[in-house]
């Protein structure tokens, strides 16, 4: 099973990707996790990608699709993934679509996760990650067990930088720009999946494997 998530910054797409690749023994790959990683290494890639994510912008389509085919091909793609954060530009998506033709591979299903703008800049503004792991937590609507620790590394949590209320505003700009036009190219494809973002996270991904099947 091939997947790509879809939806604003916070809509939950990275919540429910973890859902899904676990129940369904895929690989979950975020694009933004790879960059955080490389910024975290100080890569290269990390350093050029960084000064476009702390304005609130894209990083530039060829600094991130030969990144994702190479990912894709990879031995642990083999039984299917889903892809969370990629792809954001109709360029993107069609790269992406021409290198799995090669292989005689698609999309299976695009599943748009819809939260209306206003309830997003509450959730980013909640929204901690893990120093450590990375993992994702919400104040109010994913705590941890212990205030400011994460469950599964003990790492401390913090604010990302670019989810502070400004950076969180310019984001939403650029998705409804260059990355909302991507819900009509999956539609015409005919592999979109439209889910209901604003209810508890279990009741999002229910509504998933619905679609899915058990
Ligand atoms: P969120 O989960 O809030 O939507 P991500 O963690 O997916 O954010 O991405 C963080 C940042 O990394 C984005 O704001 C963007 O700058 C950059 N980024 C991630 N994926 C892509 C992509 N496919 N194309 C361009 N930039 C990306
Ligand atoms: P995205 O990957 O789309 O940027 P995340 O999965 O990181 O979004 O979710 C953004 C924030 O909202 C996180 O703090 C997360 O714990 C929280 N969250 C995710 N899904 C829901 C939901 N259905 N209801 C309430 N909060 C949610
Ligand atoms: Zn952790």
């Amino acid at each position: 099973m091939r997947i790509i998530m879809l939806g604003a910054p916070g809509a939950g797409k990275g919540t429910q990707a973890i859902k899904i690749a676990e129940k369904y023994a895929i690989s979950h790959i975020s694009t933004g996790d790879i960059f955080r990683a490389n910024i975290k290494n100080e890569t290269e890639l990390g350093q050029k990608a960084k000064t476009y994510i702390d304005q609130g912008l894209l990083v530039p389509d060829e600094l991130v699709v030969d990144l994702v085919v190479d990912r894709v091909n990879k031995a642990d793609c083999e039984n299917g993934y889903v892809l969370d954060g990629f792809p954001r530009t109709i360029p993107q998506a069609e790269a992406l679509d021409e290198a799995l033709a090669k292989r005689d591979e698609a999309i299976d299903y695009a599943i748009n996760v819809e939260v209306p703008d206003e309830n997003i800049v509450r959730r980013m503004s909640g929204r901690r990650a893990c120093v450590e792991c990375g993992a994702t937590y919400h104040v109010v609507y994913a705590p941890t067990k212990k205030e400011n620790v994460c469950d599964t590394c003990q790492g401390t949590l913090m604010l990302r930088d670019d989810d502070k209320p400004e950076t969180v505003q310019k984001r939403l700009n650029v998705y409804h720009e260059q990355t909302q036009p991507l819900i009509n190219y999956y539609t015409t494809k005919g592999n979109l999946v439209e889910v209901d973002g604003t209810m508890d996270i279990e009741d999002v991904f229910g509504k998933i494997v619905e679609v899915l099947g058990e």
